[in-house]
């Protein structure tokens, strides 16, 4: 199953890919995030910042957190976390308690699984879970096939960064 975003949707998923880029080009994990209001206002941006040794600082887990702080119950609700790669399972648990809305990604966690295994990469100690297996009630749009291509090089580049073409 695959997802055909709007333009607007698609300019906030280009955005994450930038960010996850960002990530990359600082010696982090390419993951990128943004958290948009009901009507359509960036509220929050973030990447994945693990490189300091704390594996929690995932731009999810940010974003849920900021948005528990600054936003009311209705507003998380209606609002729309966009993200380069699905949410692992602790994000998808705290975009889950601070009853966040909709989720859409650009590849799944399948296909990350999928290439982190072809690249022989040991897997993470936290499983790979689609995130309606940790959160049942979030709506979850993806993969976006427009996209992929580009966020698979971003990781192929992390684990094999000889080969940054292959
Ligand atoms: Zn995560």
């Amino acid at each position: 199953m695959s997802y055909e975003p709007t333009s607007e949707e698609l300019r906030h998923l280009r955005r994450c890919v930038e960010l996850a880029t960002e990530a990359l080009e600082a010696d982090d994990e390419p993951f990128g995030s943004v958290l948009v209001s009901g009507d359509g206002k960036v509220l929050a941006e973030d990447r994945n910042r693990v490189a300091g040794g704390d594996h929690t600082r995932h731009p999810e887990f940010e974003l849920a957190r900021w948005a528990a702080g600054n936003m009311t119950p209705e507003e998380r609700a209606k609002a729309t976390v966009y993200t380069s790669g699905e949410h692992c399972p602790m994000c998808a648990a705290a975009h889950g308690w601070v009853g966040l809305g909709r989720i859409v990604y650009v590849a799944s966690s399948a296909q990350l699984a999928q290439w982190l295994a072809e690249w022989d990469v040991p897997p993470p100690p936290v499983r790979t879970l689609p995130v309606n297996e940790v959160a049942p009630g979030v709506r979850v749009a993806g993969p976006v096939p427009a996209l992929v291509e580009e966020v698979r090089a971003l990781h192929r580049r992390l684990h094999n960064p000889l080969h940054p073409g292959a």
